[in-house]
């Protein structure tokens, strides 16, 4: 059997000149941090080198990485480390069960409230006292 010729695919001056166009960034750049002058390469995206672009991604926020604490669960007392300064609990759970028993405490003060309320709409406040006051 004789095999079929290909033709025409392989022209040297079709599709291979745009596919080897590879996307590639400015010559000698140096890496941005004030301190490195290492030379970027040119298919490096960043203005960094590798060695201070992980850095300059964690610090982009501030310019210093926030600091670490030691913070004592407020449901459970766990001591955990956080770098966020409004984390009261050491976990989830943690955070669900004191929200559950804040939301306990304050339906209780409510019903609390209540009977205080109906109590003082029965007795009569000062003013029946005051009127015997002023009659003696
Ligand atoms: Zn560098
Ligand atoms: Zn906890």
């Amino acid at each position: 059997m004789m095999s079929t010729r290909i033709s025409g695919t392989l022209n040297p001056w079709g599709p291979v000149s745009s596919a080897s166009r590879v996307r590639s960034y400015q010559n000698g750049r140096v890496c941005f941090h004030p301190e490195c002058d290492t030379i970027l390469s040119i298919y490096n995206p960043s203005k960094y080198c590798s060695a201070h672009a992980q850095m300059a991604a964690s610090s982009r926020h501030r310019g210093t990485p926030r600091p670490i604490r030691e913070v004592a669960c407020e449901q459970c007392g766990t001591v955990f480390e956080t770098g966020n300064q409004a984390r009261k609990y050491c976990s989830d759970r943690c955070r669900m069960a004191a929200f559950a028993r804040r939301k306990r405490a304050s339906l209780r003060a409510e019903r609390l409230l209540q009977k205080a309320q109906a109590l003082q709409a029965t007795t009569p406040a000062g003013e029946g006292r005051s009127r015997v006051g002023s009659v003696a």
